[in-house]
């Protein structure tokens, strides 16, 4: 996939309306393309911040009926145009209600709704992957920070100890990387952590004078990848962190720094690499 092609189908993917297929094309292209990531991350951003707005004001509702023939119009239009467009978008989730009341807030359209009227059903959109990773990424970011860095003085205390958790992850994380990189890897503690209601397996290491965090998802199975998209590392920025995220198997697992985006990428392509050999 190029940039191109890939802005031409970036906000219908924001809006989950691609099929599987083309997401996994996204995905490779964001993991190897830094400029598209960065318009990317303002984009959903945006979207976010947009939704969230939704969300918050009551006044800002649409009138069940209105959305209803808008979507059917807004249905119209998108079959009436030709093109290799309209293959990528999947028939049952074309620009639900979500997507068409997104469209208007970001044109700064306000509908009200009478009080007569039914609350309005508003279509959930369908979570894709990247969703939820970036949810949970903000997590680990949040976790990092508030485990890993505020205890610092107690994990390096604890550096010298051995025990059963320590061991495991000595050989999951560490030695994988301790090969991969020239520079020092040093295992400082492996526990079980909880932050905001998300459990992980939080493994602290320190490469040279930074610390880094690895993150093993707890609570969230997802479902099975195959090994094509098992590849696939989304680098996001988060409370001020180098948060990358992949999957292995039916986990996510996230790897957390203040080292560049590139150096991080490093060592989660490392751990990933290691994982699926
Ligand atoms: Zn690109
Ligand atoms: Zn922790």
């Amino acid at each position: 996939m190029q940039c191109r092609e890939f802005n031409e189908i970036s906000e219908a993917y924001l809006s989950d309306e691609l099929l599987v297929e083309t997401n996994i094309q996204v995905f490779r292209h964001l993991e190897n393309c830094p400029k598209c990531r960065e318009q990317f991350a303002a984009k959903r951003e945006l979207r976010n911040k947009v939704r969230a707005a939704v969300k918050r004001t009551p006044e800002f509702q649409i009138n069940p009926a209105f959305a209803t023939r808008l979507s059917a119009n807004l249905k119209q239009t998108a079959l009436r145009e030709s093109g290799w467009q309209k293959f990528l978008f999947a028939p049952k989730l074309l620009i639900p209600v979500m997507a068409s009341l997104l469209i208007f807030a970001a044109l700064g359209f306000v509908f009200l709704s009478s009080p007569n009227n039914q609350p309005p059903q508003l279509a959930q959109s369908q979570k894709t992957l990247i969703d939820g990773l970036t949810e949970i990424a903000l997590k680990a970011a949040g976790n990092h920070e508030d485990c890993a860095l505020e205890n610092m003085p107690m994990w390096e205390k604890m550096a010298e100890r051995d025990y059963a958790e320590k061991a495991i992850y000595t050989e999951k994380v560490a030695k994988p990387l301790q090969a991969k990189f020239s520079d020092k890897i040093e295992m400082l503690h492996a526990h079980d952590c909880i932050f905001e209601g998300k459990e992980f397996t939080h493994v602290i290491l320190r490469r040279g004078t930074q610390i880094v965090s690895v993150f093993f998802d707890k609570s969230d199975v997802l479902p099975e990848v195959n090994t094509a998209t098992n590849a696939s590392i989304i680098c996001e920025k988060e409370k001020g962190f180098q948060v990358a995220s992949f999957q292995h198997k039916n986990q996510a697992i996230f790897v957390v720094s203040e080292m560049s985006e590139t150096e991080n990428l490093s060592v989660a392509r490392a751990l990933s690499d290691s994982f699926a050999a």
